[in-house]
């Protein structure tokens, strides 16, 4: 069995987009308590590596390197960007403590998904992938429109298994740019 329900979440992730492949080097967000990092090493295989990070502990998984950090400091990135290289894919289901006061949890969650788009644009590869976690909310358009400019295509995708979040959706980025996107012709 999986560490958190939340694996199932990923499972229907990689169902619907092919976001991780054998052989990938993979960073997971919020990783904690790691249901993602199970489902991602058996996805990548032997010939992969998976990297998880969060502001808990995450009990060992075989084969895969944990980081305890906050994503929002710097120097977790930093060590984050040398620890693993050059990454095929970013995963964040990175969430803010919740206040119940929705704009607020919005924003914070808007926040956390921008750190995690950051440290895509630092770590990914030319044709790596990126799925992020987002309350939806004012500001998910803008964070799409800039997704948008450093990869060929994103999708919005609410997975079943977060039926019970309804506020919850996946922004899946895929195939990044390394030249700039060329607007108009
Ligand atoms: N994907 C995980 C799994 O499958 O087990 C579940 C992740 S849980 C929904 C969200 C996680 O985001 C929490 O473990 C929380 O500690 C982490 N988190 C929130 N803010 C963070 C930050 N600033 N830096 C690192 N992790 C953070």
């Amino acid at each position: 069995g999986y560490r958190s329900r939340a694996a199932y979440k990923l499972k229907q992730l990689h169902e619907e987009t092919g976001i991780v492949q054998p052989g990938d080097t993979v960073v997971d967000l919020g990783a904690a308590p790691g249901g993602w990092l199970q489902v991602a090493t058996e996805l990548v295989g032997d010939s992969g590596s998976v990297l998880g990070v969060d502001l808990q502990r995450i009990d060992d998984i075989d084969g895969v390197e944990t980081i305890r950090g906050d994503m929002t400091d710097e120097d977790t990135r930093a060590e984050v960007v040398e620890r693993v290289g050059k990454a095929d894919v970013v995963l964040s289901d990175m969430a803010p403590n919740m206040t119940g006061e929705y704009s607020v949890d919005h924003a914070r969650s808007v926040y956390l998904a921008r750190q995690a788009f950051e440290t895509a644009l630092e770590v990914l590869e030319g044709g790596g992938d990126l799925a992020v976690k987002v309350f939806e909310g004012p500001d998910t358009g803008r964070l799409r429109t800039d997704m948008e400019a450093e990869f060929e295509y994103v999708r919005a995708i609410h997975p079943e298994a977060s039926r019970d979040s309804s506020s919850e959706l996946f922004l899946v980025a895929k195939n990044h740019l390394t030249a700039p996107v060329r607007t108009g012709d």
